[in-house]
């Protein structure tokens, strides 16, 4: 088992990009309805004053380390995190693979036509990928049990969902026994970006660590969440024994 390093009361896996690939394969043959989190400073942020996102936090099997600010923490708190695996990438790496390794996909979230023209670029980008259904993720509660049995019946490996934090950890965690899927991964904006609907911060910005600050300039509406990183930065401070 590798490390784990706890970031504000959330245990968070000291992985690289390849070792948390690994894990996924590895959490996909066990087959045990895992899920997999990607922690940016934001969610571990909401995990402080939201018990139930921690402890499905907690309760995972795998929670990467997306973004810089979640890789100061553990760094400032004294403990290796070798580098960001953000969950856009984290997918990206595990479609690569898929062709070769049989893996088969569900793309559940976003606005409707997103996860499709997700799947389409996925297709493109890895040629002989299986993605086995599409599904957007703006429903009422009535219509979740033919959600549920829709993925169940496609039988991905893998089920992505995007319907933002903390609304996919919460709905895969709680229908985790009926979906039966052996890894689902919570991926927030992914499918947007996929289908060219929101731009990933160019290379150089990413490097600079100000992948925030791109996302923040290009939807408005996200500014007031950037007072997100500042509490969570002077939060990981004052938790510092
Ligand atoms: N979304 C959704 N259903 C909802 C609310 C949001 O499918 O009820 C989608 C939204 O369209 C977007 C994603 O969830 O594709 C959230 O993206 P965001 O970048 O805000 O992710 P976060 O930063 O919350 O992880």
């Amino acid at each position: 088992m590798a490390d784990r390093v706890e970031i504000l009361g959330v245990q968070v896996d000291s992985v690289t990009m390849p070792q948390a690939v690994e894990r996924v394969e590895n959490l996909i043959a066990e087959n045990k309805n895992s899920i997999v989190a990607t922690a940016n400073a934001e969610m571990l942020l909401n995990a402080t004053h939201d018990a139930e996102l921690k402890n499905i936090l907690n309760a995972a099997q795998l929670v990467v380390a997306d973004g810089a600010g979640t890789v100061w923490a553990a760094n400032y708190l004294g403990h290796k995190m070798p580098e960001r695996v953000a969950g856009f990438d984290l997918v990206q790496e595990l479609m690569k693979i898929a062709p070769q390794k049989s893996l088969k996909f569900f793309l559940f979230g976003a606005s409707p036509g997103i996860a499709e023209k997700a799947k389409s670029k996925a297709e493109e980008l890895y040629p002989g990928i299986e993605i086995v259904g599409t599904r957007d993720g703006y429903f009422k509660s009535e219509d979740e049990a033919e959600i549920i049995a829709q993925i169940k019946n496609a039988k991905p490996d893998i089920l992505l969902a995007a319907l933002g934090v903390p609304k996919q950890e919460k709905w895969l965690f709680a229908h985790k026994a009926e979906l039966g899927v052996p890894v689902s991964i919570g991926v927030g904006g992914t499918f947007d970006v996929m289908a060219g609907v929101v731009k990933r911060a160019p290379l150089w910005m990413q490097k600079a660590k100000l992948e925030w600050l791109f996302r923040a300039m290009l939807q408005p509406s996200r500014a007031g969440r950037l007072i997100a990183l500042p509490k969570f930065v002077f939060k990981v401070i004052a938790s510092k024994k």
